[in-house]
């Protein structure tokens, strides 16, 4: 599957936010501080940008911040849009619940580029089975285990100190620190997910 491996702090730039790509580093070393020009353009845009640009760019955005391409980000959007609650939210919750965002979520990684590299090299059980499928879609009452052989690993204590140090853990999970896992308690509401988009903007943008 196509990937982009370039440089993250260049999506930032393009949308002009943080996307919180890089973990740690994002609250410490960001380059959106210091140069917040958009690549490629010396000097920022004068023109208003149209509504087509403004819903385009949300999309974007949150794609890039759930790191997930295209056609995937599209049939989510298609699986949310045939789902009984708001198109929006229910989007959000499937990337929300995705294997690679809960293991982040549950401080096991600073990034979804590591938490993804947890679960790709098979180090992520769910329910006592190993899963490989960073899109896995973790279901309430399940849990999620990293294999506690490689909790000296330097990304996961990295991870853990910042998740104890900032409380980042949602209420949905649950964490228990003596197994290396966490349950996913219930589905996480609006205000509990991680990803500060304007979601109508997303469904509009595909309502066309
Ligand atoms: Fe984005 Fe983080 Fe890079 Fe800042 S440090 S530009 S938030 S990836």
């Amino acid at each position: 599957m196509a990937r982009y491996i370039g440089p993250v702090c260049k999506l930032c730039r393009r949308e002009q936010t943080k996307l919180f790509l890089k973990g740690e580093k994002c609250f410490t070393k960001c380059i959106l501080d210091k140069r917040a020009t958009i690549p490629g353009m010396a000097k920022p845009q004068r023109s208003k940008p149209s509504e087509y640009m403004i819903r385009l760019r949300e999309k974007q955005k949150l794609r890039r911040m759930a790191s997930i391409t295209e056609r995937p980000f599209e049939r989510l959007v298609t699986r949310a849009s045939q789902s009984t609650g708001k198109t929006g939210e229910e989007l959000l919750k499937f990337l929300e619940c995705r294997l690679d965002n809960v293991v982040r979520r549950l401080g096991f990684a600073v990034s979804l580029k590591t938490s993804r590299q947890l679960v790709l090299h098979g180090h992520v059980r769910v329910d006592g089975r190993t899963v490989n499928i960073p899109s896995f879609e973790v279901k309430p009452g399940q849990v999620v285990q990293v294999n506690p052989k490689i909790k000296d690993n330097v990304g996961i204590k990295l991870g853990l100190d910042y998740a104890a140090r900032k409380s980042t853990r949602p209420a949905f999970l649950e964490f228990n620190e003596a197994e290396f896992s966490g349950k996913l308690s219930r589905l996480p509401t609006r205000e509990e997910m991680s990803f500060p988009v304007a979601e109508h903007l997303i469904v509009e943008y595909y309502s066309k």
